[in-house]
């Protein structure tokens, strides 16, 4: 008897993601010759982007603000004084594998190093993911480190992408942190709410109602044009659950860096019940200088924000810097 396996569709969807130059370009209808787009950037990065994502691009437009994020450009191979491969040295905080212990009550699990899109822009681009994910043996090395240690509330999931993970081996994580009396969130960092929603499954979300903790999700949505219906009925799933919904946006050249636009991105995701948090100056990351706004330019913007918008959309300007016992706020 053949036995059926059963693969969850959002798992097809993610292993049919684009990762060809020249196929991305072909669905785009984009003349490869007018662009500054190069397989080349993809030997240390490769490209990945799912196909729901790119049916949000528009055709014909080499300037669409999601392809600019997932396009591999001759830029990335140019090395830029002041930008390295770490600037977060976050090896230094990263006592046993698969876990950075930075900031005062959270810590921060890298649950898989892997993501479901690879962003141009990335500041983990270099990280050394796979000889930081410790297997399921070294979980538990990770949750005896948080059960020891009281001061630690909040247990937040990131990577990678943690929803890349398959249910059954969320369910095993997520329920060995819930079982330490101490924590009291759960926080998810995951992009996939937004670039391949059909990962939010029922089933995914009653493991999560089930664990008992204040459950917390973080997106990261940088422009309006990302959220369709497809991602509508994933965060309206998150929400009617209960969960908090937070979204984080990294300030991008040519992609997110004018007034409107993250008016636009605040109005658009509180419609689906989502309120802005960080808005990140981008890390500089080896490879990434050419998405660089300006500081005075990003305070500028941040200005405009606070006359066109409640307070309660307008995200907090943040920077990471090595050794701060916090993200500093940029002002
Ligand atoms: C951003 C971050 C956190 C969470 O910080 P919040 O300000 O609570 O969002 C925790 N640990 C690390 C290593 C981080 O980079
Ligand atoms: S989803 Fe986040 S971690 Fe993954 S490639 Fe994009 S920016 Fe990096």
């Amino acid at each position: 008897m053949t036995q059926i396996v059963n693969i969850p569709a959002w798992q097809v969807e993610l292993s049919q993601a684009i990762n060809k130059l020249d196929e991305l370009l072909a669905v785009l209808e984009l003349d490869p010759k007018q662009l500054n787009a190069t397989w080349q950037a993809t030997t240390s990065f490769p490209l990945r982007v799912p196909r729901g994502f790119v049916a949000r691009m528009r055709k014909g437009d080499a300037t669409d603000p999601l392809l600019r994020q997932v396009l591999p450009l001759a830029d990335e191979l140019q090395l830029t004084p002041g930008f390295s491969r770490d600037p977060l040295q976050e090896k230094q905080s990263n006592p046993l594998a698969g876990l950075i212990h930075k900031y005062h009550g959270r810590v921060l699990l890298t649950a898989v190093g892997t993501c479901s899109i690879n962003c141009r822009y990335c500041f983990r681009r270099h990280f050394p993911y796979s000889a930081n994910n410790p297997g399921k043996a070294g979980w538990d090395k990770v949750i005896e480190y948080i059960a020891a240690d009281s001061s630690i509330k909040e247990v937040i999931l990131s990577g990678g992408d943690p929803l890349v993970a398959n249910d059954d081996y969320l369910q095993a994580l997520c329920q060995k942190i819930a079982a330490i009396s101490h924590v009291t969130t759960l926080r998810i960092h995951s992009r996939m709410p937004i670039v391949l929603p059909a990962r939010i499954t029922d089933s995914l979300v009653t493991m999560l109602k089930s664990l008992s903790l204040n459950l917390v999700v973080v997106t990261h949505c940088n422009h309006a044009n990302e959220v369709d219906s497809t991602v509508e009925s994933a965060l309206a799933k998150l929400k009617t659950a209960g969960i908090t919904l937070l979204n984080q946006a990294v300030l991008l050249k040519g992609i997110n860096d004018k007034a409107e636009v993250l008016v636009a991105l605040s109005e658009r995701l509180f419609k689906q019940g989502v309120l802005p948090y960080y808005l990140h100056v981008l890390d500089k990351v080896q490879g990434t200088a050419h998405f660089e706004v300006e500081v005075n330019t990003a305070l500028t913007l941040m200005k405009a924000l606070q006359e066109k918008l409640p307070g309660y959309l307008e995200p907090k300007l943040v920077r990471e810097e090595p050794g701060q016992p916090h993200k500093v706020l940029v002002k």
